[in-house]
């Protein structure tokens, strides 16, 4: 008979499963870190991005691309998980309540931002790059990062109900894209902007939405999630 007729089948279930349970031993055997909010993370991560950036671009071969494009995943993955945990607590959650659903959102995001590792590995070592731009580039990375955790906060908040408006202090103000003018000033639950609606969207995630005409770019969106009841910003 053949070896591979035994190979249990693993179900998607029991992935999930599996790795909430790993999350939950993780959580609980690790110490307390000290106070740190959303922000602080993703500047920390930027901060360490930098880092090696610096160090792949000062040459000599001290840090290979390979190397670069290891440890860069690694950072994503080591910051995403930090920034969802704070983001959690900041929201007043209690880590060991996260679901696999949450969860998901964390392996979803640590997915996608790994995957643009290797064009970005890319572009940083072509020649014709502007390297000028790299803080620009950092930036976005950054404000992925800290969205990341602010749909964490969000999320142990519960469902709460959010209005989305322009930022106070948006630099221009200019005419919003279409999907931003018919969002704009409407009110919703967070299970609503991020899929319960009409057209299965999630309005939630910056940079590269597709779900709007502007993409939700930085530059392009000055419009943020905001607490209906308290005011409070919620998501960028
Ligand atoms: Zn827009
Ligand atoms: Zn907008």
């Amino acid at each position: 008979m053949m070896a591979a007729e035994f190979t249990p089948i693993i179900s998607n279930a029991h992935q999930q499963a599996a790795s909430h349970l790993a999350w939950l031993m993780d959580t609980r055997t690790r110490a307390v870190k000290a106070q740190a909010t959303v922000d602080d993370v993703a500047q920390g991560f930027g901060n360490d991005l930098g880092d090696l950036i610096q160090e792949l671009l000062r040459g000599g071969h001290r840090l290979s691309k390979a190397d670069f494009r290891r440890d860069m995943k690694k950072l994503v993955k080591d910051y995403a998980r930090q920034v969802f945990e704070v983001g959690w607590e900041e929201g007043g959650g209690d880590v060991a309540e996260v679901e696999s659903d949450d969860l998901a959102l964390l392996e979803g995001f640590v997915n996608e931002q790994q995957n643009y590792v290797n064009d970005f590995s890319d572009w940083l070592t072509d020649k014709e790059s502007d390297l000028d731009i790299v803080p620009d580039r950092v930036a976005l990375w950054v404000a992925s990062m800290m969205n990341l955790g602010q749909q964490a906060k969000a999320r142990a908040m519960g469902n709460p109900r959010l209005t989305l408006r322009r930022r106070p202090g948006a630099p221009i103000p200019k005419a919003p894209c279409d999907t931003c003018a018919e969002l704009e000033n409407t009110t919703h639950t967070l299970a609503w902007w991020r899929g319960k609606n009409p057209d299965g969207a999630d309005y939630t995630k910056r940079n590269g939405n597709e779900a709007y005409i502007c993409g939700r770019w930085d530059e392009a969106c000055y419009h943020s999630l905001f607490h209906a009841r308290t005011g409070e910003k919620v998501i960028d």
